[in-house]
């Protein structure tokens, strides 16, 4: 089969890490007899410094012709004194928007090998933690109405939570599916003894329920999950959540697997089409330097193949091949420790392509 994927590499470390995921999927293809069709375009600093903006109609033309994107990271110190609304980062939010893309996933899994770097206590996460968040991405509070008014109390600022039932609808259907192709237990978390949104939010989950009787699904309000997360994380699987208690959640369970050099992320569209990209930024204090950890992007990787591509014994094997590269020792410089051996970009992807071929 043919894929074409739209890479957009950006800026600081993300060329270096695009470049190793791309050796990873070559060798996938060579092994399953895969043709992978790439085409590179600019965002953020390099496209502002190519093109004068941080997002290129054809970037977006590319992006969306393409069966799915491969992108870096974008932003720098080169470009930090811009005024917000020419920052590279806006890039990213206009992708999201022409892209569709309304569901983030955001997978937290803790590699036994890396288990000292977890900051919880090792009976808490004994056997590694594997757990995704399904977080709601252009909808809720972020997106709501907003605004100033003058009250007796002086000005107030208020940001309005509004979810309608088919927002909800399409994000429990990811998550539930999402849920059927793991471990068929699925928590959605709310504050629905408080917020009306929240009601609603819990109310379409349940009837989506409906069309999954294999999945257990559970409701829990956000104060308690965020404490669960901490307690007792092995107790979720798949969690479904509005944009704002998404990202902070998120945010807590991919702390606990130690490095964000790890850590991998889809944001996906209507059908399959999505966006894969390591959840950190573009490291410009180590750019270019063969010192980035590729393995969040070559993670990526593997999840663009597992769901946009379907290509699920693919993305085991490319799992399978960064977890026997850690079992080796081999170690980049953000995941070292002592005995262990070091490791650079270029060498992680190379270790990783040899133990998928
Ligand atoms: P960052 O994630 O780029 O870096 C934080 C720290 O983690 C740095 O010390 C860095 O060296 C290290 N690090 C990050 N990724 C690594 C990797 N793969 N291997 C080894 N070490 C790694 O966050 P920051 O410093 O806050 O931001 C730097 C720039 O990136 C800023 O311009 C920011 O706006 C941008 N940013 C972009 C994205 C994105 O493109 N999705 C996300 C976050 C930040």
């Amino acid at each position: 089969m043919n894929y074409k994927i739209a890479l957009v590499p950006g800026d600081g470390i993300g060329p270096d890490v695009v470049a190793e995921a791309v050796k990873v999927l070559d060798a996938v293809g060579v092994k399953y007899g895969h043709q992978f069709e790439y085409e590179t375009v600019l965002a953020g600093g390099a496209a502002i410094d190519a093109m004068g903006e941080c997002l290129p109609q054809n970037t977006i033309d590319v992006c969306k012709k393409s069966d799915a994107v491969l992108l870096g990271a974008v932003g720098g110190w080169k470009w930090d004194t811009l005024p917000g609304d020419q920052r590279p980062e806006r890039a990213l939010l206009g992708l999201r928007k022409e892209l569709g893309l309304f569901a983030n996933l955001r997978p937290a899994l803790l590699f036994e090998e890396l288990a000292e770097a977890c900051p919880l206590k090792p009976e808490i996460i004994e056997g590694g933690l594997d757990i995704v968040v399904v977080r709601e991405l252009t909808g809720g509070i972020y997106f709501g109405e907003k605004g100033y008014k003058d009250t007796e109390l002086g000005r107030a600022a208020y940001d309005v939570e509004q979810y309608a039932e088919e927002e909800v609808r399409r994000i429990a259907v990811v998550a539930f599916d999402m849920a059927m192709k793991r471990n068929k237990k699925l928590t959605s978390v709310d504050k629905a003894n408080v917020l009306e949104s929240s009601r609603l939010w819990r109310s379409v989950v349940t009837e989506t329920a409906k069309d999954y009787p294999e999945v257990e699904l559970s409701h829990m309000y956000i104060d308690n999950a965020a404490m669960q997360m901490v307690r007792n994380p092995k107790q979720f699987d798949v969690i479904v959540t509005s944009n704002i208690f998404g990202d902070i959640l998120s945010d807590e369970a991919s702390m606990i697997t130690g490095s964000i050099g790890m850590l991998p992320s889809a944001s996906l569209a209507k059908g399959n089409f999505g966006m894969y990209e390591p959840v950190h930024g573009s490291a410009p204090d180590i750019a270019g330097q063969n010192k980035a950890n590729p393995m969040a992007t070559i993670l990526s990787a593997a999840m663009m193949l597992r769901y946009t591509f379907g290509l699920s014994k693919e993305a085991d094997d490319i799992e399978a091949a960064v977890k026997a590269v850690l079992t080796q020792g081999g170690r980049t410089p953000d995941i070292m420790s002592p005995g262990k051996v070091s490791l650079g970009t270029k060498e992680a992807g190379d270790r990783i392509v040899a133990a998928i071929s």
